[in-house]
C-alpha cells in the first residue's frame, strides 16, 4: 500500500529526529502532503496508528496532514494551474510543456513532545 511506505517513511525520519533531540514521548507529528502523492487522509491516519507502535515514544501520537495543492506552470503562456488531477497540460493554450510548482512536497513539518 501506497500511504503504508510512506508513512513508515515519515515514521522512521520522526524517529530519528527523536533520538537526536532527546525526546521521549511524542505527541503530535504533522505531516506536509502534496497532491501529487494522491494519498488519502483516512488510509494516511489507519497507516499511522497502525505502525505508530513498532516506534518507541510514538505510541499517543496524533498525526496530522496539511495538504498542498497540486499546482503547475505552463511555460507556453506562464499560467499557474490548480489541478484536480495528475493530468499536466494546460487548459489554457494547451500546451503540454509546464513544470510543477506545488504539490511534490512530502515532509515533516513539526514534531511535538509531551
Ligand atoms: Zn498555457
Amino acid at each position: 500500500m501506497h500511504e503504508a511506505s510512506l508513512i513508515t517513511s515519515l515514521l522512521k525520519i520522526a524517529h530519528r529526529v527523536k533520538i537526536q533531540n532527546e525526546l521521549d514521548t511524542i505527541s503530535k507529528v504533522t505531516i506536509v502532503v502534496g497532491d501529487m502523492h494522491q494519498v488519502i487522509s483516512d488510509v494516511m491516519q489507519n497507516c499511522f496508528d497502525l505502525l505508530k507502535d513498532d516506534f518507541q515514544g510514538f505510541d499517543n501520537a496524533q498525526l496530522i496532514i496539511k495538504h498542498t495543492p497540486l499546482k503547475i506552470r505552463c511555460k507556453e503562456c506562464q499560467k499557474i494551474i490548480t489541478l484536480n488531477q495528475t493530468d499536466f497540460h494546460c487548459p489554457h493554450c494547451h500546451s503540454t510543456s509546464t513544470e510543477i510548482v506545488s504539490g511534490q512536497e512530502l515532509f515533516i513539518e513539526t514534531l511535538e513532545a509531551e
